[in-house]
């Protein structure tokens, strides 16, 4: 993959967000672009950070760390987020080189990563909810959410911003849009409860289109900006 094809890549992405939030009446500027570079190496993203992209989103930490490390000279001010599954075992090396995490669903979770970011600025964090029913094992149940939202949102040392979800894939933009309003409304819910949460990080290379005329403030594109993983990945 050369430079010229990244470049392309992602106009071609940032073009798909605006026509999407343009077409739901929304602003462009009020969708982030995380690029999820699992599987591609540092000089990948070197070549997306060289376009102006700031936000990268990691699943396996023992991946992202050196690729945090290898881009940190050139590129200082990058944004690292957190999407992957999350044990508490890895809540100290998640707090001490991400900037997001995405993937929170439990409270055992957010009280690790809580203490561990002790004297630094809050980790920016969403809760993973389970939009699919039985068809996911991630993510807290719609049921759970408020109680978990509460007892997040009260530790220190992080911000919780909001919701982050992963459907089942579906085909068509009726059923790709039903969990991503599921979503929006779970998110409602939580200001109504007097929660100060603003973020739904929802959408994919497939399903972004969706996501964005549901209110997604963050959409998680990686095929589509990097190639298909097992074509051009690892
Ligand atoms: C891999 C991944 C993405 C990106 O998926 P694409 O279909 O390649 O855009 C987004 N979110 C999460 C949580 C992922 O694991």
């Amino acid at each position: 993959m050369t430079h010229t094809d990244q470049t392309a890549r992602l106009d071609d992405v940032r073009a798909r967000i605006a026509a999407a939030a343009t077409a739901s009446g929304r602003d462009p500027a009020a969708v982030r672009l995380l690029a999820v570079s699992k599987t591609f190496g540092p000089p990948a993203l070197a070549a997306l950070a060289a376009c102006g992209q700031r936000d990268f989103g990691e699943n396996y930490l023992q991946e992202a760390l050196p690729k945090i490390a290898a881009l940190a000279g050139e590129f200082p001010d990058l944004c690292w987020h957190f999407i992957g599954p999350l044990q508490s075992n890895k809540a100290r090396d998640v707090a001490a080189h991400f900037d997001w995490v995405h993937s929170v669903d439990r409270l055992s979770v957010a009280q690790r990563l809580s203490r561990q970011r002790e004297g630094r600025a809050p980790l920016q964090l969403c809760l993973q909810v389970n939009v699919s029913g039985e068809a996911s094992k991630s993510g807290v149940d719609a049921a759970q959410l408020p109680e978990l939202a509460r007892a997040v949102a009260a530790l220190p040392n992080l911000r919780l911003r909001g919701l982050m979800c992963i459907p089942a894939p579906a085909t068509g933009p009726a059923a790709q849009r039903a969990p991503f309003a599921l979503l929006r409304a779970l998110l409602r819910q939580l200001r109504d409860l007097g929660l100060d949460v603003d973020t739904l990080s929802m959408g994919m290379s497939a399903d972004l289109e969706a996501a964005v005329a549901e209110g997604a403030t963050i959409v998680r594109v990686g095929s589509a900006l990097f190639g298909a993983r097992d074509a051009g990945g690892a």
